[in-house]
Formats: C-alpha cells, sequence, structure tokens
C-alpha cells in the first residue's frame, strides 16, 4: 500500500515508521527541514520501552512537494496545519486515495471533506502516546487503541479494510467505528477537561485524580460539550467520557503524565485550545447556547500562552 503522512512531527514518524517498518511503502512529509534530513540522512530513530531502533523511511520536506498518487493519506500535523498539510498533500490525492485523521480538535473533518467525499474521508482518534525528542527521533509511550471510520459507509469497504489491516499489521492496536464523529467528539470532550485543567493547574494528571470536586468542575465543561455536539446531531456520551477519564487515574495509567497542552506552554509553541475549547465554545456562540466554561477557559489558556516565561515558579521571584 502507498501511504503518504502529510505531517510528520512524532504522530506522523510513530504511524509512518510502523507502517514502513510492517513493508508498507511509506512517505513521510512535514515541514521543518533538519527532522527530513535527519531521518532521509540517519533514518528515523524510535525509542521505546524495548530500546531504540532505526527504521529507514522516505521523507520529503513541503514546499515542493511532489508525491505519487497514495492509497492513503494520513494527515498528522496539529490541528492548526491541517489546511496547509492537505493542501501540501494534493499531488498523492487521487481519485481512490483514502484520506485518515487520527488528530485532536475539531475542523479537521470539515477541513479534509474538501478534498475527498465522506466515503473516502476516514477519522477517529488514538491514545498511543509520543513525543518528539529531536529531529527524526522519537520516543513512542505504552500502548493505546486507534479507532476509526468512514465518515460515510459507501462502496468502500474493501479499501477502508486494507487500512484496518495495514495499522494492525504494523503493531498498531486498531477498532472500527460506525460513527466517528461521535469518536472525534468525545476525544475532543476528553481532552477539552483533561488538557485544560492540567494545563491551567500546572499538574500533571496523577495530580488531578486527587482533587476531590473533579466531578463537579469536569461536569461544567462536559455539559457545554455535550449540549453543542447535539446541536450537531452528534451525541456525546458525559458519563463514559467521565468514566474513561477516571481510568486515567489509575497510577499505571497516568502516572507523571503531562497533558500535550502543558507540554506546548512548557515548550512555548501554540496549544491546540482555539480546536477544543476554543472551537465548541465558538460553535456554541453559533446554535445560540451558551458555553461561558469553554468559553473563559479559552481565555485563561491564551493568557498562559501570552505570559508563560514570565511565569512564577518560586517564592523567591523578583
Ligand atoms: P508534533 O508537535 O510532534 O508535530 C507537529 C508539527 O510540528 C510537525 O510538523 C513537526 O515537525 C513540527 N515540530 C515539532 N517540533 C518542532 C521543532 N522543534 N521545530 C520545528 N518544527 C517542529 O505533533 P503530534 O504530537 O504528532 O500531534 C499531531 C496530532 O496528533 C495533534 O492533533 C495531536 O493532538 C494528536 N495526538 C498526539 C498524541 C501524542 O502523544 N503526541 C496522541 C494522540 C493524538
Amino acid at each position: 500500500m502507498r501511504i503518504v503522512v502529510a505531517g510528520s512531527g512524532a504522530m506522523g514518524c510513530r504511524f509512518g515508521g510502523l507502517l514502513a517498518e510492517a513493508g508498507q511503502d511509506v512517505l513521510l512529509l512535514d515541514g521543518w527541514a533538519e527532522h527530513v534530513d535527519a531521518i532521509n540522512f540517519s533514518g528515523l530513530r524510535i525509542t521505546d520501552e524495548r530500546g531504540s531502533r532505526v527504521v529507514r523511511v522516505a521523507a520529503k520536506a513541503f514546499p515542493a512537494v511532489t508525491a505519487d498518487r497514495a492509497d492513503l493519506v494520513i494527515v498528522f500535523g496539529k490541528a492548526a496545519q491541517t489546511a496547509s498539510l492537505a493542501e501540501a498533500a494534493t499531488a498523492a490525492i487521487g481519485r481512490d486515495t483514502l484520506l485518515l485523521t487520527l488528530q485532536n480538535g475539531l475542523g479537521n473533518l470539515e477541513i479534509l471533506g474538501r478534498y475527498v467525499p465522506a466515503d473516502r474521508l476516514l477519522a477517529g482518534t488514538t491514545t498511543l502516546g509520543t513525543e518528539l525528542l529531536g529531529p527524526g527521533h522519537v520516543r513512542a509511550l505504552g500502548s493505546g487503541e486507534t479507532v476509526f471510520g468512514a465518515l460515510e459507509a459507501g462502496g468502500r469497504r474493501r479499501e477502508v479494510a486494507r487500512v484496518r489491516q495495514a495499522l494492525a499489521a504494523a503493531g498498531i492496536a486498531v477498532r472500527m467505528t460506525a460513527d466517528p464523529r461521535a469518536t472525534v467528539w468525545s476525544k475532543v470532550a476528553f481532552n477539552c477537561v483533561m488538557n485544560s485543567l492540567c494545563s491551567l493547574a500546572s499538574i500533571p494528571v496523577s495530580a488531578l485524580a486527587r482533587y476531590d470536586r473533579f466531578d463537579e468542575l469536569a461536569g461544567s465543561v462536559l455539559d457545554e460539550i455535550v449540549a453543542v455536539a447535539a446541536a450537531e446531531g452528534v451525541a456525546v456520551d458525559s458519563a463514559g467520557v467521565l468514566a474513561l477519564m477516571r481510568a486515567q487515574f489509575a497510577p499505571s495509567a497516568s502516572g507523571d503524565h503531562l497533558a500535550s497542552t502543558l507540554q506546548d506552554l512548557m515548550r512555548g509553541r501554540p496549544t491546540e485550545i482555539a480546536y477544543l475549547n476554543g472551537a465548541v465554545a465558538a460553535r456554541a456562540a453559533e446554535h445560540g447556547i451558551p458555553a461561558p466554561v469553554n468559553e473563559t477557559i479559552t481565555r485563561l489558556i491564551a493568557l498562559l500562552e501570552a505570559t508563560w516565561p514570565a511565569r512564577v515558579t518560586s517564592l523567591n521571584a523578583d
């Protein structure tokens, strides 16, 4: 299967690397020239709990990417990059190409829906944690599940099944869903609570587990999300999302894990807040639904983004 990964940061490299190792014909596309050069020169280094290994996989840098038509294009940058990644990968998108997004946030489906019809647009989520350690080097954390499905079941069942087989053969635990929109919204709901609360409090997930008013606080965020999703025809199971969050509180699951929003703040990189609580608040406004909690969280994370370097970390700070 010919696979193009548009946006090859931590996750794009993990998926692309595993698929290449399993014998697929993979091309990684990315805008970070030093990273692309490192992959082409020394191979992609993947470090996991068993050690480090090098995977040989082709990579090209944006812009001026030329790629042959692919069977599958996986868009895997941050949500803010989706439009430019899809545009950069258009040469690889032919009449039979499937497009897959496992990104976090709202808005990716609407953008990618401009490039392929709904039966060729595959969407979902993944809980595989991955870090980019440096140019050409990723750390694959633990195990997780990848859930996806076509936005519209159509005449592409055989091709979609091939994608599932390719992922499974690459060692990625995969499950199909008939309702990928609900899957994406549920992950958005999860991130809107966990990423935002952990970032506002500057705490790892394990510390949130000790807060005795967590359910009440999470509920105030979730209630608004459930209402907005319902206005868009998507049923979000609030109790299910809460149960998933509580499962993260098991010491074996959360440990010292830092939410990606908090990691972005600490690295001085833009967060995905506009595509999480920010997108919920914006869509709420469009539907005439009040969403003061998500609106305020968005403003507070924006404040952190703007002021993080001035953050007080010691009582002795001047
Ligand atoms: P990432 O931050 O690793 O990469 C995104 C882009 O930023 C890539 O193009 C990458 O090359 C570039 N980049 C990263 N570090 C850079 C640097 N130092 N200099 C220049 N460019 C740099 O993004 P990701 O973690 O792979 O996330 C992609 C999507 O997957 C997001 O929507 C994210 O929320 C989602 N996701 C991530 C994880 C995870 O564990 N990383 C898990 C599930 C879902």
